[in-house]
């Protein structure tokens, strides 16, 4: 195993990497580390809120009464502040700190509030707010549903975030998968907040704004599991967790009214195939010092038992390329670096090499290799454009296209149009997936045009051939125990999801009335006394399409869908300066009627055209007129025969010449 992944399975002290500790040493860490932490504790308003330019806010949070101890404890992002401007404003927060007490009693509130990740799967972003900080935990993107023509990503509506930038001190990112990462670049659009994630997730974030051109001026920063930063008010840990990629954690969110812990995707995978296994005992170190609030991942909450380990696939693997004379092409999530390295174990125990193709896998496993997640044996890897000479039974490819995805080297590859890659009778195309919902018919598509082919497809339940990173109802329940939380949110899915994970809750003893099943933009407020849902905020989604900047919003979505459904009628006509017709009118239609056959008709709408300019006239010089009198007429006759609202546009051209004077 490279160094770096070493190291971080091994905690983060510094001492870690030269040599062993002794437990006196490790004492002393810990010692220095909780000393550091409650000098953060009382800076912790006053000098972040300084260091992001905004006045210190009144109230200094007190130290949580019994928090773990962390490993080592980070003093937020760039600009660092001096070592003397540090230690002024620590002795000034903590002159302040005494008027702030009675002022806490009454008034101190965490909200906590999802804009994105609640009833649905994907752009989870949540915020949690405490007197004049927020921080951001993840901020993702989601795809389009088949009803939103044309749109190619959707963004959660951050417009509370915009508005209230001056207070955002940090956004936090639980790992790298799209529904975490994917709005960055349009929140750094607005504002330029410090953005803490761990090596891969930073990673993968920073080929995103790279490509948006917003990497020079981003602050990002590192975070590893025990890592402690001081955000505002906030105190956040980050624990290591299982899932499909590696590098995910959970968030200890410590605030001055207690610790929230905000799982981010996860699953409990006492075998994983990279980093260490997730850091239960932490989460039951909170559980034991109490946990005011628990958000955890609900996407396999419907599921019973636990998640299998991901060296199952492995063994999978193993078996089906032992013996095998055929090559061998297998497709799985282009971020699943854990199968990815299992695929090529797999190939490298037989002697075959491996080929990567598609862009997005090629990218992400490069930074896999280069930051030690993936590592290869030598002389496995060959570029795609040497295949050809490699013998069929000593070759792997791997590829994108697990989801039928069009432009995916798997797609090509079905339709005969990828370069480098012909697929024929002695080829074995192992799908290393789950079908995700939605994207059925696309993944039997290819599955077919493969099997034309004479390819040998195994894609059945039957084979080991994917787990999901996620956890199901006895690892969900797990959490739920060791954190013991006073008030538990289900978030990361669908209502039925959310549902699902708030009976277990209830049926581990958490009172109904401490469970929120909440939705987006809804405020879940805690104080000292009680919890309760109250309120909401703006929250939404923007939807964007490939060439523009700008969301598309609902008019074009909308017109969109009216040429899908009903067509388009086009009207032309030219009229003099007078308004009196010189040419035309003349319909077409795309979409609408097949026109051959539907003459009777477009003789009837050229008709009532002209019949609508002569009606429209009155209103000299006035074409809006015409074009809405035109767009009535045809519009009531097409409903009334055909019950199609198709979109009609009316185009006018002027003529030169008053028709008096032909
Ligand atoms: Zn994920
Ligand atoms: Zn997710």
């Amino acid at each position: 195993m490279p160094e770096k992944n070493r190291r971080g399975r091994s905690g983060r002290s510094k001492k870690s990497a030269a040599g062993e500790l002794t437990a006196r040493d490790e004492a002393q860490l810990l010692m220095e580390a909780q000393e550091e932490l409650n000098l953060a504790w009382q800076a912790a308003a006053g000098l972040e809120a300084e260091e992001f330019g905004v006045a210190p806010a009144e109230r200094r949070p007190a130290p949580p009464k019994e928090a773990p101890a962390p490993r080592s404890v980070k003093k937020a992002a760039e600009p660092k502040p001096s070592k003397k401007g540090a230690d002024a404003k620590t002795k000034k927060a903590s002159a302040a700190k005494n008027d702030a007490g009675a002022k806490r009693q009454k008034a101190e509130k965490l909200r906590i509030i999802p804009l994105g990740g609640l009833l649905e799967v994907g752009k989870n972003i949540t915020l949690y707010e405490y007197g004049d900080d927020i921080i951001v935990v993840d901020c993702g993107s989601t795809f389009p549903d088949e009803d939103m023509l044309g749109i190619e990503l959707v963004v959660p509506d951050m417009s509370y975030l915009v508005q209230n930038k001056k207070k955002v001190r940090a956004v936090f990112i639980t790992h790298g998968h799209e529904d975490h990462i994917g709005s960055l670049p349009y929140l750094l659009r607005e504002f330029n907040p410090p953005i803490y994630a761990t090596p891969f997730a930073r990673g993968l974030i920073e080929g995103k704004l790279e490509e948006s051109g917003q990497l020079s001026s981003a602050k990002l920063a590192t975070i590893h599991p025990g890592d402690v930063v001081t955000a505002g008010a906030f105190l956040v840990e980050a624990i290591n967790v299982n899932h499909s990629m590696p590098d995910a954690v959970a968030y200890a969110i410590n605030t001055p009214l207690g610790v929230v812990i905000h799982t981010g995707d996860f699953k409990i995978d006492s075998t994983p195939v990279g980093g260490g296994m997730i850091d239960l005992a932490k989460f039951g170190e909170y559980g034991k010092h109490g946990v005011l609030a628990l958000l955890s991942d609900s996407t396999n909450a419907e599921r019973t038992g636990y998640t299998m380990s991901e060296r199952t696939v492995g063994e999978t693997f193993d078996n089906l390329f032992r013996g095998c004379s055929q090559r061998i092409i297998v497709t799985t999530f282009a971020s699943n670096m854990h199968r990815i390295q299992q695929v090529i174990e797999a190939a490298a125990k037989v002697g075959r090499k491996v080929a990567i193709t598609g862009r997005s896998m090629e990218k992400t496993l490069a930074l896999a290799v280069k930051l030690g997640y993936v590592e290869i044996p030598r002389d496995t890897i060959i570029d795609i454009s040497q295949i050809k000479g490699v013998a069929k039974n000593k070759l792997v490819i791997l590829t994108t296209g697990s989801q039928g995805e069009t432009l995916s080297a798997l797609y090509r590859m079905a339709f005969g149009n990828h370069r480098q890659v012909e697929i024929g009778p002695g080829d074995r195309i192992i799908m290393s997936a789950s079908q995700i919902p939605g994207n059925e018919t696309s993944i039997t598509t290819v599955i077919n045009q493969l099997m034309m082919r004479g390819a040998e497809v195994i894609y059945e339940r039957l084979y080991a051939l994917h787990v999901s990173g996620h956890a199901c109802q006895e690892e969900l329940k797990l959490i739920l125990g060791l954190t013991k939380p006073t008030y538990f949110m289900p978030v990361h899915g669908e209502f039925k999801h959310l549902r699902a994970h708030a009976g277990l809750a209830e049926r581990m003893g958490i009172p109904k009335k401490n469970i929120f099943l909440s939705e987006n933009g809804r405020i879940l407020e805690i104080t000292a006394t009680g919890a309760k849902l109250s309120g909401t905020i703006q929250a939404g989604q923007l939807l964007y399409d490939g060439s523009s900047a700008e969301d598309v919003g609902n008019v074009v979505l909308r017109d969109r869908k009216t040429l899908a459904e009903d067509g388009i009628v086009v009207v032309t006509l030219t009229l003099d300066r007078e308004g009196a017709l010189v040419c035309g009118p003349e319909v077409t239609t795309r979409g609408f009627v097949y026109n051959k056959e539907s003459e009777d008709m477009l003789g009837k709408l050229t008709s009532l055209a002209a019949d609508a300019v002569y009606a429209g006239r009155s209103s000299k010089g006035d074409w809006s007129a015409i074009k809405q009198a035109v767009k009535g007429k045809l519009s009531d006759y097409i409903y009334k025969q055909s019950r199609k609202r198709p979109m009609i546009l009316t185009v006018i051209l002027e003529a030169d010449i008053a028709l008096s004077n032909l």
